[in-house]
Formats: structure tokens, C-alpha cells, sequence
């Protein structure tokens, strides 16, 4: 971190905000120069907050040159984190993963069919919420615990380790003992006691980066379920919002070379919430392989006309197998396979 102190600061402030900062545990490089003096911090400057340090009238710029997450910064983990989803591997150089499956779980019945159809079309996890954040409070609010039951059963039938959201720290254990990925939705992005809840277990966490999030924010959420013990951390693009009305967010694809950039950790892809439209969800989904997400996470539905939530964003079956065959051929262009 380089700070800036204003022209004429006395000596004795200079020297005071030294100590201040060498009783953080920090090494001081002071430069004096013609008209300022320059004070250069060495150390771990994470815990340092820059805009509470330039309330001091003495000083005229703080700049922070390291990122404020360490955990999750490639800086110190040069090598690509790999995430182990109960034998399925996501980052790194393994193979792209393919997650489908509803938005809401809505009966064991649907849900078995559409879980065979998402695994015979390629997919290797599937989705499906039992507690959702629905904007509405009259809107589905999901099955709950009956829906955790059939995701399970899903799995029994399938092997197809499954992925369902947390919405609230009481049901943790609930989620540590049936769900294989547990959803960090983007409304909870910034919940944090939920994070520091799921960074005391050590199943994988799927974190989807807020509805206003800058990339920023996003990997210090990340930051926080790995400073509380949990490395397992995936990150998933799902759209953010801005003044754009023909879709219901705007994708982030640059999101995929920045991440790989800033963090060790794997990047997902949700065309489904990223575009609000089924139809929009295959072009953005080969455009996120070429981009070189490490997964996709799909919504799919048999009858997304009478789906009990996210319907016209969600899949049938055949066009999902259509999208994971055409995936295929881009991810074979740029060296990798789904
Ligand atoms: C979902 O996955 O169904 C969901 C509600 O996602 P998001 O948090 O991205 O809106
Ligand atoms: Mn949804």
C-alpha cells in the first residue's frame, strides 16, 4: 500500500502514523520528497482499511497495490484450485461440467425424469432448489425438506451428485448431510453469516456473484468462506444487473479470463439467470466454453410452460442434449473436453 501525506505535514504526524503502522506489524519504506512525502507499507495489508486511513487530514492518497484477498488470489496459490463434488472435478485442466436440472425440485416424480434425461444428454450434477429466494412472498416457495428428499432419491437413481441452494445457516446440516454442492444464491452473496457458516464445513460451496456485485466483492465472499476453513470454493457467473430490458441480466463472460487472472479458483457459467430467456441460453453457453468456463449450470424443465418457477429460461430436454453436443465441439476446439 502507498500512501501520500499532504505538502507541510508535520513531523511529528509523519511519525505518529509510523508507529501506527509499524505496531500493525508492517515495515515502513518513507520516501521524502520535494513536495510530499511517501510513505510505502510492506507487509500483509489486508487487514487495513484504505478509506479509513485517508480520514486522516494529513494524508492525501492511500492506494492499495495488493488485492484485499489473500486466500483466494493467485499471487499466493499460483495453481489452479480443483474442487471435488462427491468424485466429480471441477478447475483446473479437468474435464468442463455440465450441471442440469429444474429451478425448483416440484415433485419426485418430475424430478427423477428430468435428473435421467439431464444424464443421458451429458450432465454430470444436478440442480434443483427446495428452499428459493423468490421475489414475490405469494410466488413457489419451493418443497423444502420433501424436496431435499427427492434430490436425494434422484441421486440414488441416477449417481449424479446434486447441487441445491442454502438460504439460511438453520438448515445447514440438513444441507451438509444430502446436498453434495451447496448453493450460495445470488440474493446471499453478501449474507455474511451464511458464509462464515458455510466456511465451517468442508463440503463444496457454489457461490453466485450478486445481482450488483462488482468482481471485487464477489472474490472477497469467496474470501470469507475460505478464511473461515473452507477452500472449497466455486464461483458462478449468473448475470448482473444493469439498464438492459430485453434480457433479464446482463452475462458477465469477461468475468471467466478475470477470475482465472485474480483467483485460483473455478468459474461456472448460469446462461439460465444470466439471460432470463431459453433462448438465449445456448449461444451464451458455447460463448461461456470458448471463454473457458470450467462448468455450466443449466436450467431444464419437460414442460417449462407449466413450470413452478424460472420456466421461460429453462430447457427441454432435447435442447439441452442439442447444447451439450454443440458444447462438446467448442470445448475440443480450445483443448479441453466436456
Ligand atoms: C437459482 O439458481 O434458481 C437461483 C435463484 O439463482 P440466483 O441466485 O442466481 O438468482
Ligand atoms: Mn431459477
Amino acid at each position: 500500500m502507498i500512501i501520500t501525506l499532504k505538502k507541510n505535514t508535520p513531523k511529528e504526524e509523519v511519525d505518529k502514523l509510523a508507529s501506527q503502522f509499524e505496531s500493525q506489524g508492517l515495515r515502513i519504506n518513507l520516501s521524502p520528497g520535494e513536495n510530499y512525502v511517501v510513505f510505502g507499507l510492506i507487509g500483509d495489508t489486508s487487514r487495513l482499511d484504505d478509506r479509513t486511513i485517508a480520514a486522516n487530514k494529513w494524508i492525501e492518497n492511500v492506494q492499495r497495490i495488493a488485492a484485499p484477498y489473500k486466500l483466494a488470489n493467485r499471487m499466493f496459490h499460483p495453481e489452479d484450485s480443483v474442487i471435488d463434488v462427491a468424485g466429480i472435478k471441477v478447475g483446473g485442466n479437468e474435464k468442463i461440467v455440465i450441471i442440469g436440472g429444474p429451478c425448483s425440485v416440484e415433485g419426485d416424480e418430475p424430478l427423477c425424469n428430468i435428473a435421467k434425461e439431464v444424464k443421458d444428454a451429458g450432465a454430470k450434477m444436478l440442480r434443483g432448489g427446495a428452499y428459493k429466494p423468490r421475489t414475490s412472498p405469494y410466488a413457489f416457495q419451493g418443497m423444502g425438506y420433501e424436496g431435499i428428499k427427492c434430490l436425494n432419491h434422484a441421486r440414488d437413481l441416477t449417481g449424479l451428485p446434486v447441487v441445491s441452494e442454502l438460504m439460511s445457516a438453520d438448515k445447514l446440516d440438513e444441507f451438509v448431510e444430502n446436498v453434495d454442492l451447496i448453493q450460495i444464491g445470488a440474493r446471499n452473496m453478501q449474507n455474511f453469516d451464511l458464509l462464515k457458516a458455510v466456511g465451517k464445513i468442508n463440503k463444496p460451496v457454489l457461490l453466485k456473484r450478486g445481482l450488483s456485485a462488482t468482481i471485487e466483492e464477489w472474490i472477497m465472499s469467496a474470501e470469507y468462506i475460505m478464511a473461515n476453513g473452507n477452500p472449497n470454493v466455486i464461483l458462478c457467473e449468473r448475470g448482473i444487473r444493469t439498464f438492459e430490458k430485453y434480457t433479464r441480466n446482463t452475462l458477465d463472460l469477461s468475468v471467466v479470463p478475470i477470475i482465472k487472472e485474480k483467483t485460483h479458483l473455478p468459474i461456472i457459467i448460469d446462461p439460465s439467470h444470466a439471460t432470463g430467456d431459453w433462448k438465449l441460453v445456448e449461444s451464451m453457453s458455447l460463448a461461456a466454453v470458448a471463454a473457458g468456463a470450467d462448468g455450466l449450470i443449466i436450467e431444464v424443465h419437460d414442460h417449462p410452460e407449466c413450470a413452478l418457477s424460472d420456466g421461460a429460461q429453462s430447457l427441454k430436454p432435447e435442447k439441452f442434449k442439442t447444447l451439450v453436443d454443440k458444447a462438446r465441439k467448442v470445448a475440443l476446439a480450445i483443448g479441453r473436453e466436456i
